[in-house]
């Protein structure tokens, strides 16, 4: 048992008991951690609007061992997402944000650069920037920080350098093998999906990308096949359809 402080993004906040609320927050400095908020459901909140959806906070808790709650002490805000008074685009794209961290970090892993990322777009979509760009950059950045990234150049399978016939129909990618795939590799398997040059390329600039440069714009007719190929990607490392992605039709436009 120890008494820890870290800047925090909330991703989830349940009812616990009458007066309490169980959130799970993504720490800077302890990775995604889920913790009991006394009092939370309360009128008079000792933790006001700090524990909202997405919003920023510094808290300080008692970190448990094993499978016990953590318990949070304090919680003051430090920003809000305020994308939701806006428009509905940038507001499904932050609860996109905290699906994905729900669904591929694991409890109690440190993941500092993470935390950074997902700070910096949550700020770019409250900024009103181009959000296909930074949902992009965001899905490729968490891809690359969690292990994940699916290889462009070499044969996700064999390793070895992949010929491709610029001008023919397109590359092969294997969702299941993590990348694209060579003649050889490509047969038995399963879940490959060709994708256009274009897009292959598009995706290629984004996976090389550093988080904090400023995104390249993303052409609006490879928009809805750089949508099919992440949401392939990222279904298969969640094992299921991410509840949001219904929601992000708008990013194919
Ligand atoms: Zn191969």
């Amino acid at each position: 048992m120890s008494l820890e402080k870290s800047e925090a993004i909330v991703l989830r906040a349940v009812p616990w008991s009458e007066t309490s609320m169980v959130v799970t927050l993504f720490t800077r400095d302890f990775g995604k951690v889920s913790a009991i908020a006394k009092g939370a459901r309360r009128l008079r909140s000792p933790f006001e609007s700090s524990l909202d959806l997405l919003a920023k906070s510094q808290i300080v808790f008692i970190q448990k061992s094993g499978d016990t709650l953590d318990l949070l002490t304090e919680s003051k805000l430090i920003r809000r997402f305020r994308s939701g008074q806006v428009a509905l685009l940038p507001l499904y794209c932050g609860y996109y944000v905290a699906e994905l961290l729900l669904g591929l970090t694991e409890d109690n892993e440190k993941a500092s650069e993470l935390y950074q990322v997902s700070d910096q777009t949550l700020v770019d979509l409250d900024r009103g920037q181009s959000e296909p760009e930074t949902i992009l950059r965001f899905e490729m950045q968490v891809l690359k920080l969690l292990g994940h990234l699916p290889t462009f150049h070499l044969c996700a399978s064999c390793g070895n350098p992949v010929q491709s016939d610029r001008n023919g129909p397109g590359a092969l990618l294997g969702i299941a093998a993590g990348g694209i795939l060579c003649g050889i590799c490509i047969a038995g398997q399963q879940q490959v999906i060709r994708v256009r040059f274009p897009t292959l390329d598009c995706l290629m600039a984004y996976a090389s990308e550093e988080w904090n440069s400023n995104p390249l714009p993303i052409r609006t007719e490879l928009r809805g096949e750089v949508r099919f190929v992440m949401e392939r990607f990222i279904s298969h490392l969640a094992d299921r359809r991410l509840r949001l992605t219904d929601f992000l039709e708008e990013l194919k436009r």
